[in-house]
């Protein structure tokens, strides 16, 4: 997004002001204008005019204080620990898909994509009833999915063991990589659905030829509401604090963001102390 400024948008804190001051909070990130088309259709998520929490036009939550507005703010049921409500962001991403596709008990849903948006995404679905399967190159981030009950498979070079290919009714692709376009569509049924969660594809030619051949939905998903995920991690639906993998002081802020950069590295948590 060409962003200068603070950055940081997944954030759980204290509200200093407003009426939920004195109260445990975390917020959603898209700041709307509140009067467009989009906005009186409630998709501030899409408003033209919007800021977005640390990405667009309004410094993030790596600072001791941040702003958004009163309406954004959601509070934490006090049995939340900090190490799981700072989930709320990408949790509410990954229950987004819920609210897009609709998802039969039973279903079979394929997760592509081991990073922290995947995992959140294949939890989320297991946790609709989905059987999920998850495709990854971390053998210890598979483990914390497996330990959830989801079926896990270990990606290599020649792509999907072909019992796999051409059987699941929904595949969420998290990779963001042109190659996980591939193997998603590979692993689709005729007139399944595919999620894309991130941003970074190139599109090559032939895949959309096979968009067209399968009769293949494609749904594009970002954001989501941040309620169905605080319902999930409060009645411990979804219990991702296990994703964290190093919490360091505000002070150490780059070591931080070293250590997030590393291949593998599951979630780095900032812990700042004081505030206005
Ligand atoms: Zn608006």
């Amino acid at each position: 997004m060409g962003f200068e400024g603070v950055l940081g948008h997944e954030f759980v804190g204290e509200a200093l002001e407003g009426p939920l001051a004195g109260r445990r909070v975390v917020g959603e990130i898209n700041a709307a204008c509140g009067a467009c088309a989009d906005c009186q259709a409630g998709l501030g998520r899409h408003c033209a005019e919007r800021t977005v929490l640390g990405i667009l036009g309004r410094d993030g939550a790596f600072a001791e204080t941040l702003t958004l507005p009163a309406e954004n703010l959601l509070t934490v049921p006090d049995d939340v620990p900090d190490e799981a409500a700072v989930f709320a962001e990408p949790l509410a991403a990954a229950f987004e898909i819920l609210e897009q596709v609709k998802i039969q008990a039973g279903a079979r849903v394929g997760v592509l994509g081991d990073g922290r948006l995947g995992l959140l995404c294949a939890f989320a679905l297991a946790s609709a009833g989905a059987r999920v399967t998850l495709l990854g190159r971390h053998a210890e981030k598979l483990a914390l999915a497996k330990k959830r009950g989801i079926d896990t498979l270990r990606s290599d070079a020649d792509g999907l063991p072909a019992e796999l290919r051409r059987c699941q009714d929904v595949v969420v692709e998290a990779t963001g990589s042109s190659a996980g376009l591939f193997a998603a569509l590979d692993w689709l049924r005729p007139r399944g659905t595919l999620v894309l969660k991130t941003t970074t594809h190139d599109v090559p030619p032939a895949s959309l030829a096979r968009i067209v051949i399968d009769e293949i939905t494609v749904v594009g998903s970002r954001c989501g509401r941040f309620a169905p995920a605080l319902d999930a991690l409060a009645s411990r639906r979804v219990d991702p604090s296990d994703l964290v993998e190093a919490v360091y002081p505000l002070s150490q802020g780059e070591r931080a963001i070293d250590h997030a950069g590393r291949r593998g590295a599951r979630k780095i948590l900032l812990r700042v102390e004081g505030g206005a």
